[in-house]
């Protein structure tokens, strides 16, 4: 059945009431009314936004706008130093493709963000909804903004029962129909806020929503159905080593390949990545030939196409020659440029303290 048509005034009119308001309070935004916002700010907090929550990207955003206030000041920042502040934020070749992006703005565009969607496609990193999020919120241009929230709050107002993934360009076309000309930065947030603090994943709060007088699924007593998933295939497992070698206080750190999983990051020394768990007395990867000890069960990582366990071995140099890598002393220090899956593992082997 066709999705019931929805007058923009209506949905428009009262959110932004709503949202001058109720706003959520982020660093990286403008207050209400404002029409435009740092394109610099704006674009980091997308990023850093893709696939992590905003309680923890709020302190990165605030150290690397710190450390690099413009687009400029990242550009020309050394590779391993902005690696090292996302540690911990995931998703590495967002990290990469970050510099890259800041390079061809600092480069290639004057260090100005350019303000259409068009052009912002063209720079790495940037895909179609963080583009059109920068043209709203950093440029007031309509754009037709749709990330999770949006889609929730959208398959709800209009009913829709086709479910995700399928159901997105038919989720993108009804966001269309409903986004104003206007305050089109302001829009396409308080999409976001509405679906972030009311209409909730789990008991979305039709009583005091803004749009509930349009809203289909709360009119038929199903927004806490929709949207509907189709269901995954199960994430495929993988398995690899990691070794944590020791040497009067210090730990054996190594920089990854630059492609690959997680690329040119810092890490442990590990094996290659295989279908099944390797031999215990096969040490392939290991950065030296020492007695390792394993640890008893495994590490757990959930990358979004599958799930790695980790079997992690310590060993100590006891008197043989120290391999070339970055030596770090064993503390906190060296777990915090490493990423997550990383730092499990040396949690894990409970070589260093106090983290
Ligand atoms: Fe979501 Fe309820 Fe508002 Fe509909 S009325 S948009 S289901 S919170």
């Amino acid at each position: 059945m066709p999705a019931k048509e929805i007058a923009p005034k209506h949905i428009a009119a009262p959110l932004l009431a709503w949202y001058d308001r109720s706003h959520r309070r982020l660093p990286w935004r403008a207050p209400p009314g404002a029409n435009a916002a740092d394109p610099y700010r704006v674009w980091l907090s997308e990023i850093m936004l893709q696939q992590t929550t905003v309680a923890a990207v709020i302190p990165y955003f605030e150290h690397f706008t710190t450390r690099w206030p413009t687009v400029e000041a990242l550009a020309a920042a050394e590779d391993g130093d902005v690696l090292a502040a996302w540690a911990g934020l995931g998703y590495y070749a967002r990290a990469r493709n970050l510099l890259a992006c800041a390079r061809a703005v600092a480069e290639g565009h004057g260090g100005h963000f350019p303000s259409t969607e068009e052009a912002l496609l063209g720079l790495p990193g940037i895909g179609a909804y963080t583009a059109a999020a920068i043209t709203a919120i950093a440029f007031g241009e309509r754009a037709v903004v749709v990330d999770g929230n949006v889609e929730r709050v959208v398959a709800r107002l209009f009913a829709v029962e086709e479910p995700l993934p399928s159901a997105k360009p038919a989720l993108r076309t009804l966001t269309d129909t409903i986004t104003p000309t206007a305050r089109a930065g302001d829009f396409a947030q308080a999409m976001m806020d509405l679906g972030a603090t009311v209409c909730r994943p789990r008991s979305p709060d039709c009583l005091v929503c803004p749009i509930a007088d349009s809203c289909d699924a709360a009119r038929r007593g199903i927004a806490d159905l929709l949207p509907k998933k189709a269901q995954k295939a199960p994430r495929p497992v993988r398995y690899a080593n990691v070794y944590v070698l020791r040497d009067r206080g210090e730990i054996l750190l190594v920089r990854r390949p630059p492609r690959g999983l997680l690329g040119g990051m810092l890490g442990l020394p590990m094996s290659e990545i295989a279908d099944a768990p390797m031999a215990d007395n096969t040490h392939p990867g290991a950065p030296a030939l020492t007695r390792w000890s394993r640890g008893e069960g495994r590490v757990t990582h959930v990358f979004t196409h599958f799930e790695l366990h980790l079997t992690v071995f310590s060993g100590d140099l006891s008197g043989i020659t120290k391999p070339a890598g970055d030596w770090r002393a064993a503390d906190e220090s060296a777990a915090r440029d490493l990423p997550t899956l990383f730092r499990k593992a040396l949690d894990f082997a409970a070589c260093v303290d106090d983290f």
